[in-house]
Order: structure tokens, then C-alpha cells, then sequence
């Protein structure tokens, strides 16, 4: 029997087909959608060594056609015109592709969908292009510094291991040998590994478990079977010389971060106890006491994750990640010393047996009051724990501690020691001696000294512990945040007057400047609540300075209350100060039963917020630094966010805040915050587990931190730019070291429900489209799509394509042919294919709230968009139903083909390429200031 939380109103059956493929049947009667997921017990490690990316690029090839659906696009067509999505993705050991889809066509989809497993025809023609694909994907990558530490890490270890193995694939890597086509291995590798006994699948839907049942016997029966059993990897991950080893990397963003790093044995046998996660939480223990504590009071860290790190099969890195500060980085060996000090506090207290309970009955509650996942999310996720756990732990795996294991606890600890450990220091401040193979990351190994392994190693903590900058360790205090038994408010014991009332929240406060919504959750019936706070303040955007140090600010208080509610935070009460364009929103969510206490503390620290000088230093040096490091980031990511500032008076650019920020002295900070919260209007939302009394104390406390403060007058709205009439606009902007990119924005005059729906629906016509010639057929890129964007509820269509390889003029004259040629391609669309195309964007506006949290953030942003009746949702579906074909045709040709001038902003990448090629008509913006002061704005 699947072990099943008894909150949890699915069904689930696990069947084995007679092929030997495990399936996990889910019958869920609150979804419109199905959704499969199919995962595959191989992945980049299975890779032939002269072949590395085989497996991905296999991964990409069975979209490309199968025997009955031999037309390579057919797929991604029929998935995106009825409302769906689908994806894949290439791991170390497993391969995993999923979609969803309007629940009437899940039959059908299935059919395309097995077919990958079945009969796929890999054909050379797709081959080719494909392998252009891969390229491009690899290229994107080459600036992320996520890839690049893994290639430095690959480079580092036993060159045997798998691990060890490039996994994206480029030309060079897939490129066809001695007159042979590559396609005879990718033959060879689908044969030897697809295969149902080392495949799992997750199907879930409306559909009862008896059709769902029969739907996975029709579809998946096909899938061939074997006898033969998967090798196991026999390599070591490293070697005695890849241990005890220094690694200094060299980042492209400018971050600094220490890794300290533990080879373990694979932890996958635990998972029934979970003895890491107890190391985990104690060592990343961020209260007071803990290594972060203290390292924040030295100013030599901002952050500390401890437990992560790669893990596979037979190997799992025990990770202590800190993110260095400027002065960290001269204080590497003493942060050292510091983790060592609490490692060896760890080796020789007895780990209380509470710290087991307090996460037994975190995981416990988790288990029990799990939010529900939309059925994409479901699949993908229980698809891979069926690879790793036992039938009746499918779903249960994650959250099982079945009891604290002294013996497991202390046999992972001895892996904490200097033996088994690699130092990665990543900063570009460092020297380096050799570049990775793939990444051509710059780096250099050292061996630790031996003086320092000695300092290190056990016994010897004990002279570390003694050191003045140690002076401070402790392990954690029990938790008092930690529930039990949470009360769950049934409907019954809802006051009357407010139990008529309907599914909507309902204001129970409306006074001059303070609007208060309200609503007990009576769907999810789990203890959990979510509370919003949005305090919006003229003083906010009175200037860029001042935008800028309202972030400043979000960063000091969140960085100032971590310590402090960081209980409160592992018990499952989570809260977040985030900046929006007038103001500040204070969110709160989790468990419901003690967020009020946590609600006062927080908003008096938002009044009384004090810091250091060198706190304030650090942190605006940090906010710059990370300003800063926008301009690393990819080149369509920096396109957009340029059009957001441009749109978006209040919302300057990442340079403008940096060069602001670099202005502020602490004296005007601190004068700064103190005005932040004097003139304010408040609006609230509080949804989920509470009865109206509790709403209205939290109203009071809410009420009594802002008394005196609060007015109407202080109410503000967020403009938007008016560029109607202007034509079309272009914005170049320099990405040296970039790949080019392009990005069209047709802007709307208007933002009602007819507006919406028909810069919607033009954009789910288009998209597979778009995505289907310009990297399929035309192959300028992997980042290519168009896009349903609106700025500030004002609605847009965006066309946009990074390539690594066409210049931007060229890029954005292809896709102005596009856009004329689509004018034939919306022709030849028939009556049941609009249908079809309606339906399949309706069922995406119908798509039910899954769980509590998406529920509060529907409701939030219709609050925020001052949506008091909560139906623009429902408009926008009806204004989508009504529309016709010929009004998307007329609305293409009137406004959005370059001949009907339509009022646009064309961004693109500058390079010397473009001297040569044809300029887009139009008007070019050279001081975008300037350009935003002269511009009408719109509310
Ligand atoms: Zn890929």
C-alpha cells in the first residue's frame, strides 16, 4: 500500500504493465488537466566517453517525429493548442519528459507521447539541425556560473568517474565520424537504454484509476522490455590527489563564495532516517550560536547553506556554502577554523534526540498538510521518486524519519573531516594557473598545506575552539515555534455572518488609507494562512535615490530579522519583505497559529530598524556590487529589463540605482528610514486558516504599528508610458561579450478585457509558430519566442530571439517577415482549429487555484490591481471566447505588422556586425532618460 497523507484527496494506484514498466496511476477529481511524466534510469553517465551529450541529445531527438506522427513539430503543436505544456530534461543518472494538457485530450497526447518510446524515427534530417540546437544551448550557457563551477568541479576529480563526462554536447562532441552519421548511436544508446524495466510513469488526471489504467496498458504496453540489468558505477568520484585540495575559481558574476566540501558515500540507503538532514540543520543553523551567526558578526559572511552538494548512485558531496563579504575573502583560514570549531563541538556533545523530534514533526506536518501541486508539478515530481523509493514510499519518501539513528548520525560526522575535503574559493580576485576544458573556466589547484590539515584535524579543534574569533559557538536551543497539532477551523465554527457571504474575500476594514480583506479559507482546509501587507509610500519613488534605498532597506531588515525568527522560519512560518514600485509589501505564510506573534515583532523592527555603519556600508556596497553584475547577465534578460524601466517611470534601471545608491551616506540612510513609514496607505489581505476575530486582531496590531501615519491622500499609482502615436521606437544597447539579441514590443492603447484577450490569443497562435521557424527551421537560437507581456495590467505582445551567431538587425527583420507571413498562416486556420486554439487558451484562464498559496496570490494581485470584485479573470475568459479569427487577422494587420506603423519599441544588442545590415525603420532613443521625462504617462 502507497502510504498517503489523509489530507490528500487524490487516489493513487502503482501497477506494474506486463512490459515491466512501474506506473503510479493518480486520479484527481480537482483538475481540469492530466498530466504524464515518463523518467528513464540513464542519463549524461551513460554516455559512450568518445560521445559525450549522447543522451541529451537523444533527449532532443524523440520530439522529432515517430513512425505515426512523423512530422517533427506535430507534438509541441497539438500540447500548446489545447492549453498544455511540455518539457524534458538530462541528468546525471536519469532522463525525465513530461507535459500536461485539457483532460480530453489526454488519450490522444499519450498516443504522441508513447510513441517516443516506441517507435521514434530519428531521422538525419532532424539530426542535423538538432545537433545545431544542442550547440546553442551550450552556448547560452557558457556565462553561467553554475555550469562553469560544475566544469571546473569535473575537471577536479578521477578522470574514470562518470561525473567526470561533458553532458550538454556541442558540434564537436555529436558531429558525425569517418562518413558515419551519428545517428547509428543515438539508434544504439535509445535501444540499449530505453527500456521498461528501467523506466517509470506517473499519469494523473480527472480520468477514473480504471481508465487511467487502461489508457497506460494501451499506450505504454509497447515499450520493449529487457533482461539485462543496468551496470553499476565502480569509480570512486575522486582520488586520493583530487582530495585535500584548494580550488580557486574564477567567477563572470563578481560574487565571492567559499565551498567547503565533504566526500561522502551515497546517503540514498538513509532515506529512511535521514541522518544528513540532522548535520545539515545544525550546521547551517542560522540563529544565534550558529556558524552564519557568527561569521555575520566578524562581517565575513551574508549568507551559509549547509547539506547541498552533487549526489548520485555511489558518491555525495556534504556541502558548507557561505557567500563571502569583501573583508571574508581575507579571512578564509579563520572562517575554516570556525567551521572546524563546530564540527568538533558536533563530535563531542551528544546530539539531544530533540533536534530529531523538532524535524520529525516538521516533516510530519509537511506530509500532512501538503499543498497540492498542479498535476504537471505532481508527476514530475512522484516520477522520480519512484526511481529512488520502495512502492509504499513513492509518496511518502521525501518526508519519512522513521527515528533518530545515533549510529548513522556519527558515521556520516566522520566524514567531516580533513581527509575527505576539497576547498573551493570562488572570486575573480584569485590567480589562476589553467582554464576548464568545456567552460574554459580560468582556475587553480593547490594542495592545503600540511600545517592546516594538521590545525584541522580531530583532536586538535580543541586549540581552535580557544581562538578569540571562535568565541561564540553553541548548538541550538529547542525550538518554541514548533506546532503539533494545529487546529484547523472547520466551516461549522465560522461566525454566520460571515459564512454567507462567498468564495470572495470581503473587506472588513475600509477607512481612510487602510483597506483590509479578508477571507477563511473553506477549500484546502489545512492550518496554514497567508497575510499580505502592502505599504505603498509617495516618499518611495520621490526620487531614484529613494527607490534605491527603499531596496537598500529590504535588504538590511531582512538581513537584521533572519537571526532573530529564524525559529519561526524552520517551524514553517515564513515571511518576506519584498519592494514594489510604490512602496513595500510585508508577506507572511505557513503555519497560521502563531503568525501573529511573529507579525508584531516583524513590523516593529520595520519602525525601529537600526543598523551599524559598517552593516550599512557592507550592505550598499553589496546591492551596488549586485546592480552591477546586471549587465553579466544574458543578453535578452538585459533587453527586457530595459523595457520594464522604460515602460516604467518608477521602476529605474539596475545602472541608475547603482550610480544613486553610490551617493548615500549613512546619515541620509538612517534620516531615510525614519521617513519611510510616515505617510503611508496600507491595504491587507488575510487569507487561509483564521476565524474573523483573529483577522481583526491582526488588523489592530497592524493598525496600532502605523497609527497616526496612515492617510488616503498618500495613495499612489504606478504610470506607464504612452508611446501611442509614436511609431516605431529603437533602443540599441551595448552587450559587449554578448550574444545578440533582439526583442519586439507591440505596446496596447488600452487595457480592457478585449485588449487582453486579443493580446493573448495572438500570442498563443503565433508562439508554436515562432518557435517552430525561427529555432527549428531557421535555427538562430535556443532563446526564441513570443510572449504575452503586460506592464502594469497594460497588455503587450513581445517577439524575441538571442542568437550567438546573427546580428540584431537581421534578427529583427526576420521576425517582421514572420509577423507578415503569419497574415497567410492565420488563412489557412480552419474553424475546428480556432476552436481548438480557443478552447486550449480558455482552459489555461480556467485552470483551478491548485493549492491555499496560489489562491492568496490570485487574490493579492487582483487587490493589487484594484480588481474589488475579483471577476477580471472571468471577463478576460469571456472576452477570450467571443473573440473571432477575423478579429486576430484584423488586429495583425492593423497593428502589428511593420506596414501599419504600429507603436512599438524595437531593443536589440549593438555590434560593429550591424555597420553593414539593414537598420529597422524608426525613430532611435539614445538617452532613455530623457526619453521617459518627455513621455506622457498613463495610470
Ligand atoms: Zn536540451
Amino acid at each position: 500500500m502507497l502510504k498517503q497523507s489523509p489530507n490528500d484527496f487524490k487516489q493513487y494506484q502503482a501497477i506494474t504493465l506486463k512490459n515491466g514498466l512501474r506506473v503510479l496511476l493518480i486520479h484527481n477529481n480537482e483538475t481540469t488537466k492530466s498530466a504524464a511524466a515518463l523518467a528513464v534510469n540513464a542519463g549524461h553517465f551513460n554516455d559512450p566517453r568518445d560521445r559525450q551529450g549522447l543522451a541529451h541529445f537523444l533527449e532532443h531527438m524523440l520530439f522529432l517525429g515517430t513512425k505515426n506522427f512523423p512530422d517533427g513539430s506535430e507534438y509541441q503543436k497539438f500540447i500548446s493548442q489545447h492549453g498544455g505544456n511540455h518539457n524534458a530534461w538530462t541528468g546525471t543518472e536519469h532522463t525525465c519528459f513530461f507535459f500536461d494538457i485539457s483532460a480530453a485530450q489526454f488519450s490522444d497526447a499519450l498516443e504522441r507521447f508513447s510513441e517516443f518510446f516506441i517507435a521514434p524515427l530519428l531521422s538525419d534530417d532532424f539530426v542535423v539541425k538538432e545537433r545545431e540546437n544542442i550547440d546553442a544551448e551550450f552556448t547560452l550557457k557558457l556565462k553561467d556560473d553554475i555550469r562553469r563551477l560544475y566544469d571546473v568541479h569535473k575537471d577536479t576529480i578521477n578522470p574514470n568517474h562518470p561525473f567526470s563526462q561533458f553532458s550538454v554536447g556541442n558540434l564537436d562532441t555529436l558531429a558525425d565520424r569517418k562518413g558515419v552519421n551519428i545517428s547509428k548511436e543515438i539508434q544504439a544508446f535509445f535501444q540499449r537504454y530505453y527500456c521498461a524495466q528501467y523506466m517509470t510513469l506517473a499519469i494523473e488526471g480527472p480520468q477514473t484509476l480504471a481508465e487511467l489504467k487502461a489508457l497506460a496498458e494501451l499506450r505504454f504496453n509497447g515499450i520493449k522490455s529487457t533482461k539485462s540489468v543496468l551496470p553499476k558505477i565502480t569509480q570512486p568520484l575522486y582520488l586520493a590527489k583530487n582530495k585535500k585540495i584548494k580550488i580557486d575559481v574564477c567567477p563572470v558574476k563578481n560574487d565571492h563564495q567559499l565551498i567547503i566540501s565533504f566526500a561522502m558515500e551515497s546517503i540514498d540507503k538513509y532515506y529512511q532516517d535521514k541522518p544528513e538532514s540532522i548535520l545539515a540543520y545544525l550546521l547551517g543553523h542560522e540563529g544565534e550560536g550558529g556558524i552564519l551567526s557568527l561569521l555575520k558578526k566578524h562581517q565575513w559572511a551574508l549568507g551559509l547553506t549547509a547539506g547541498s552538494g552533487i549526489n548520485g548512485s555511489n558518491f555525495k558531496d556534504f556541502n558548507i556554502s557561505i557567500a563571502l563579504t569583501d573583508s571574508g575573502e581575507e579571512h578564509i583560514d579563520e572562517i575554516i577554523d570556525i567551521v572546524f570549531s563546530y564540527i568538533g563541538l558536533l563530535k563531542n556533545t551528544e546530539i539531544a534526540e530533540y533536534y530529531y523530534h523538532e524535524k520529525q514533526k516538521i516533516c510530519n506536518l509537511a506530509f500532512l498538510y501538503h499543498e497540492t501541486m498542479r498535476p504537471l508539478d505532481s508527476v514530475s515530481h512522484l516520477v522520480i521518486n519512484m526511481q529512488y523509493y520502495p512502492e509504499e514510499d513513492y509518496i511518502f519518501g521525501d518526508y519519512v524519519m522513521q527515528g533518530m539513528s545515533q549510529d548513522n548520525i556519527s558515521h556520516l560526522l566522520e566524514y567531516l573531516q580533513v581527509d575527505n575535503m576539497r576547498i573551493m574559493h570562488v572570486s575573480q580576485n584569485n590567480s589562476f594557473s589553467k582554464n576548464s576544458f568545456w567552460y574554459q573556466v580560468p582556475y587553480h589547484v593547490s594542495p592545503i598545506p600540511s600545517e592546516k590539515l594538521m590545525q584541522w584535524r580531530a583532536p586538535n579543534w580543541q586549540a581552535l575552539i580557544v581562538k578569540s574569533y571562535t568565541k561564540g559557538l553553541s548548538l541550538p536551543q529547542p525550538n518554541p515555534y514548533i506546532i503539533e497539532d494545529p487546529i484547523i477551523y472547520k466551516n461549522e465554527t465560522v461566525d454566520p455572518d460571515y459564512q454567507k457571504t462567498t468564495l470572495l474575500p470581503e473587506k472588513i476594514i475600509d477607512k481612510n488609507g487602510l483597506i483590509a480583506w479578508y477571507k477563511k479559507d473553506q477549500t484546502f482546509n489545512v492550518p496554514k494562512g497567508y497575510l499580505y501587507i502592502g505599504i505603498d509610500s509617495p516618499f518611495v519613488v520621490a526620487s531614484v535615490a529613494n527607490t534605491a534605498m527603499t531596496r537598500l532597506f529590504v535588504d538590511l531588515y531582512t538581513d537584521t530579522v533572519v537571526e532573530e525568527n529564524y525559529d519561526a522560519e524552520l517551524a514553517g512560518i515564513h515571511y518576506h519583505l519584498y519592494a514594489h514600485q510604490g512602496g513595500v509589501t510585508v508577506q507572511l505564510s505557513g503555519y497560521s497559529e502563531n503568525q501573529h506573534l511573529l507579525l508584531s515583532k516583524l513590523l516593529t523592527r520595520l519602525q525601529s530598524h537600526q543598523v551599524t555603519e559598517e552593516h550599512f556600508i557592507l550592505f550598499k556596497q553589496q546591492l551596488i556590487k549586485h546592480w552591477e553584475n546586471s549587465n553579466k547577465s544574458k543578453s535578452i534578460s538585459q533587453l527586457f529589463s530595459t523595457l520594464s524601466s522604460v515602460m516604467q517611470p518608477n521602476n529605474p534601471s539596475s545602472q541608475a540605482l547603482a550610480q544613486a545608491l553610490a551617493q548615500v551616506t549613512f546619515t541620509q540612510y538612517q534620516h531615510f528610514s525614519q521617513q519611510l513609514f510616515l505617510q503611508v496607505t496600507l491595504e491587507v489581505l488575510i487569507h487561509g486558516n483564521w476565524l474573523i476575530e483573529h483577522a481583526k486582531q491582526m488588523c489592530e496590531t497592524i493598525e496600532h504599528a502605523f497609527h497616526g501615519k496612515v492617510n488616503e491622500k498618500y495613495a499612489m499609482q504606478c504610470p506607464v508610458t504612452d508611446i501611442a502615436t509614436l511609431g516605431t521606437q529603437l533602443i540599441p544597447l551595448d552587450l559587449p561579450e554578448h550574444d545578440h539579441a533582439c526583442v519586439i514590443y507591440t505596446a496596447f492603447a488600452e487595457k480592457d478585457e478585449i485588449s487582453v484577450a486579443l493580446a493573448m490569443m495572438t500570442s498563443h497562435i503565433l508562439s508554436p509558430l515562432f518557435f517552430q521557424k525561427m529555432r527549428t527551421e531557421k535555427q538562430y537560437g535556443y532563446l526564441v519566442g513570443v510572449g504575452f507581456v503586460p506592464i502594469n495590467s497594460y497588455p503587450g505582445i513581445a517577439l524575441y530571439i538571442q542568437s550567438p551567431h546573427c546580428d540584431a538587425y537581421k534578427l529583427a527583420m526576420a521576425m517582421d517577415e514572420f509577423i507578415d507571413d503569419s497574415i497567410a498562416e492565420l488563412d489557412t486556420i480552419n474553424d475546428d482549429q480556432w476552436q481548438h486554439l480557443q478552447h486550449g487558451l480558455a482552459s489555461q484562464l480556467q485552470e483551478k487555484d491548485n493549492n491555499l498559496r496560489i489562491k492568496s496570490q490570485r487574490f493579492w494581485g487582483a487587490i493589487c490591481n484594484k480588481d474589488q470584485e475579483f471577476n477580471k479573470k472571468s471577463l478576460l475568459l469571456q472576452a477570450v471566447l467571443s473573440l473571432s479569427l477575423e478579429q486576430i487577422k484584423v488586429f495583425v494587420k492593423e497593428h502589428l505588422i511593420s506596414a501599419s506603423k504600429p507603436d512599438r519599441f524595437i531593443l536589440y544588442s549593438q555590434s560593429d556586425l550591424l555597420e553593414q545590415a539593414q537598420k529597422p525603420d524608426g525613430k532611435v532613443i539614445t538617452d532613455i532618460d530623457a526619453f521617459i521625462k518627455s513621455s506622457p504617462f498613463k495610470y
